[in-house]
């Protein structure tokens, strides 16, 4: 299982697909993506290789846009097919996630979510988060990186993932928990994976998120690292990394 996204001046689509295959050897059952372009998402997504996907995505979608993500998946809560592959949308389709891991109390979450009126296409614990955190940015109309901190205080598990929000058309939110994610930090270009693969070719300068932190990535602002639990500001290495 792996995640790759992109946000920068490059087409995201090849960065993305590039990297999944650096990542191919973590294992996995399905594959998708999710571009972002002049205001909307465009998915594409499957059971099978990365190799399939591209089969299907150039069938179904443009492969255009300049911020987008992708993902591998390790099934761990619903089958291996298209439905339950990543990306996820929320309700609203405002917010799309990729994720790595597992929502250990993902059932009485969803129960709390389906009480307020969420409804559910797939049988993963991925699709309550990025529901939760639809539910606590529309509760307390909360920014995207709030929302997804106050949500992730809420959650029993292990995640990396990333989620942007269709209102933000420059910045992805990152989170860590036991399982690993790197950002890359090029000139006006950021890149986000599983490890470093996916990105050396691009720039050697790269953060290495640790467990309970998260990030906003963005173009328009300095990046932020922060805890998760108390909300403090981290500094974070840049490491250089040996190309
Ligand atoms: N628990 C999630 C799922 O089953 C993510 C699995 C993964 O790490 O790829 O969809």
């Amino acid at each position: 299982c792996g995640i790759v996204g992109y946000i920068g001046h490059r087409e995201a689509y090849p960065v993305i697909i590039k990297g999944l295959k650096r990542l191919e050897y973590r294992g996995y059952d399905s594959a998708g993506v999710v571009l972002y372009e002049g205001g909307d998402f465009k998915l594409s997504k499957t059971k099978g290789k990365v190799s399939d996907l591209e089969a299907k995505a150039e069938k179904e979608i443009s492969l255009t846009g300049k911020m987008g993500m992708g993902h591998t998946r390790w099934a761990t809560h619903g089958v291996p097919n298209d439905v339950n592959s990543h990306p996820h949308f929320s309700n609203s389709g405002e917010l799309v996630i990729i994720h790595n891991g597992i929502i250990e109390n993902y059932e009485p979450l969803k129960k709390e979510l389906i009480n307020r009126g969420y409804t559910f296409k797939s049988d993963t614990d991925t699709e309550v988060l990025v529901n939760l955190i639809e539910d606590v940015q529309k509760k307390d109309n909360l920014k995207l990186g709030k929302a997804v901190q106050v949500a992730l205080n809420q959650v029993v598990g292990a995640y990396a993932i990333a989620v942007m929000d269709k209102k933000k058309p420059n910045e992805m939110v990152v989170a860590r928990l036991g399982s690993p994610l790197a950002i890359g930090i090029g000139e006006d270009e950021f890149f986000v994976a599983s490890d470093a693969s996916p990105f050396i070719e691009y720039t050697n300068n790269a953060i290495y998120l640790e467990d309970e932190e998260m990030a906003i990535v963005r173009l328009d602002k300095p990046m932020k690292v922060r805890r998760i639990k108390d909300d403090t500001l981290v500094n974070p290495y840049i490491q250089q990394l040996q190309m």
